[in-house]
C-alpha cells in the first residue's frame, strides 16, 4: 500500500493556503481604481499582504522544524484581525477610532511578546480573538441580512470558525494541557477563515455589482424612475395578484404640455430639470406600491395597483395642479409647465398593452381637448367587486 507521509500533508497545507492567499492578492490588485470604494479595497490588500507574510513565516518554521517561538505569528495575527475590523466595520473608519483601536491592538501586541512562553502566547491570542472576532460575526451577519449579500454572510461565518476554534484552543490548553492540540486549531480555523475571507469578499463584489447592473438596466438615469423594462419587470409580479383577487389596476399616462418650448425657451438642461421635478412630483403623489415610470423623453407612467377609477382621477388631478402650481427656478428664470394626463383602469385579467393603450388615448383626448386636463377612459367594472 502507498501511504503519504504527514510531511507531505505539512507542505500540501502551506502550499495551499499560500496560493490561495496569492491569488486572492491578485484578484483584489486588479480591484484597485475601479468602481469599489479605495479604502475597503486597499484594506483586504494590506490583510492578505500580510496574511501571506504571516503563513510563509509559519510554513518555513513548521516545514523545516525550526524552534523559532510564536512572536512573529502571534504580531502577524493581531495585525491582520485589527485590519480586517477596519475593513468589516465600516463605523471604525473615524481616525479617533482606529487610533483607539491601535493603542489597544499595541497593548495585546506587547502582552504577547512579552509573554514567557508559547502558550502564553496562545492564551493571549485566544483572547484577543474573542474580543474582535463576535463583533466581525455580528456586524457582518447584520450587513448580510441588510443588504442581502451573501458574502458578508460568508465573512461572518469566517469569524464565527475563528470563535468556536478559541473555545477549543482554551479548552485545550487549560482542561486537556495540550498546546499541540491548540497549536493544530489555530491552524486550520485561521487557515480556514483566511480562505473564506476572500470568498466572500469576492462573493460580496459580485454580486453588489450584479444588482448595480440589474437596477441600471431597469431605471431611468435622468430621472431614477422605472423604464420600459422596469415597469414590465415591477408588473410581472402585479398581473398576477390583481387576476387572482379580481382588483383592479390604474394607469395615468402623462405628458408634458409644449414642452419644445420649454427645451428651446431654457435649453436642453433646463428641459431636464422640468423632467426631475416631474419625476419627483410623480414619486410624492403615489404610494410606495405604485409604480413610476418614465417611458421616455417627456412621457410619464404612474401605475396603480389595487386602485379603482374614482381615486385615480383623484390622485391625476392631484398630480397636474401640483405641475400647474410649481414655479421652477433655472438660470435666473422662472419655468411654468402644465401637463396632460390620461386615465384608464382595468379589472381582473390584466392586458397591459391594452392599459396603456387606453391611458394613451385618453392623454391625446386631454391634448386635443385643450391639454392641462385629465381626461378617464370608460371602465366596465366586474359585477361583484369589493371595495377598496
Ligand atoms: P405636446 O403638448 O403636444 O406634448 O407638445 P410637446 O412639445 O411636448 O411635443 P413633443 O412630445 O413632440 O416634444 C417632446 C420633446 O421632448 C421633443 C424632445 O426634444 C424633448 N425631449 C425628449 N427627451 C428629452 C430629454 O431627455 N431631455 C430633454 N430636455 N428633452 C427631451
Ligand atoms: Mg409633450
Ligand atoms: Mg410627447
Amino acid at each position: 500500500m502507498i501511504e503519504v507521509s504527514r510531511d507531505i500533508y505539512i507542505y500540501a497545507f502551506f502550499v495551499i493556503i499560500v496560493t490561495a492567499i496569492s491569488s486572492f492578492i491578485l484578484v483584489i490588485r486588479s480591484l484597485v481604481g475601479g468602481s469599489l470604494p479605495a479604502t475597503s479595497v486597499r484594506l483586504y490588500h494590506t490583510y492578505y499582504i500580510l496574511g501571506l507574510a504571516g503563513w510563509i513565516i509559519l510554513g518555513i518554521k513548521d516545514t523545516r522544524q525550526l524552534s523559532i517561538d510564536l512572536t512573529a505569528s502571534s504580531i502577524f495575527y493581531i495585525t491582520c484581525s485589527f485590519v480586517l475590523l477596519i475593513a468589516v466595520v465600516e463605523a471604525v473608519r473615524k481616525w479617533w477610532s482606529i487610533l483607539l483601536i491601535s493603542l489597544a491592538h499595541l497593548l495585546v501586541m506587547t502582552i504577547s511578546v512579552y509573554s514567557s512562553n508559547d502558550v502564553a502566547k496562545i492564551l493571549t491570542m485566544s483572547l484577543y480573538a474573542l474580543s474582535v472576532y463576535p463583533i466581525i460575526m455580528y456586524v457582518s451577519a447584520r450587513r448580510a441580512q441588510e443588504i442581502k449579500n451573501m458574502g458578508s454572510a460568508i465573512i461572518s461565518f469566517a469569524a464565527f470558525f475563528i470563535i468556536i476554534g478559541v473555545f477549543l484552543q482554551i479548552y485545550s490548553l487549560l482542561i486537556l494541557k495540550n498546546p499541540h492540540f491548540a497549536y493544530g486549531v489555530i491552524l486550520i480555523t485561521s487557515s480556514n477563515s483566511y480562505v473564506l475571507v476572500g470568498i466572500g469578499f469576492l462573493t460580496s463584489i459580485v454580486i453588489n455589482e450584479q444588482k448595480q447592473l440589474t437596477s441600471q438596466a431597469l431605471k431611468d438615469p435622468l430621472t431614477g424612475l422605472h423604464n420600459r423594462r422596469g415597469m414590465d419587470y415591477a408588473m410581472s409580479a402585479l398581473l398576477g395578484q390583481s387576476q387572482r383577487e379580481q382588483t383592479p389596476i390604474s394607469v395615468i399616462a402623462i405628458d408634458i404640455d409644449f414642452f419644445k418650448k420649454i427645451n428651446d425657451s431654457h435649453g436642453h438642461n433646463g428641459g431636464d430639470v422640468v423632467l426631475k421635478y416631474v419625476a419627483k412630483t410623480l414619486s410624492m403623489c403615489s404610494r410606495s406600491a405604485d409604480i413610476c415610470c418614465r417611458l421616455g423623453g417627456e412621457e410619464f407612467v404612474l401605475l396603480l395597483p389595487r386602485t379603482d377609477v374614482k381615486l385615480t382621477v383623484q390622485v391625476a388631478e392631484r398630480i397636474r395642479l401640483l405641475l400647474e402650481k410649481q414655479e421652477i427656478s433655472y438660470g435666473g428664470h422662472i419655468i411654468r409647465l402644465t401637463a396632460s394626463l390620461g386615465v384608464a383602469t382595468q379589472y381582473g385579467a390584466i392586458d397591459l398593452e391594452q392599459l396603456l393603450k387606453n391611458a394613451d388615448r385618453q392623454l391625446y383626448r386631454a391634448k386635443s381637448e385643450g391639454r392641462n386636463r385629465v381626461c378617464v377612459d370608460e371602465v366596465v367594472e366586474p359585477l361583484q367587486v369589493e371595495s377598496i
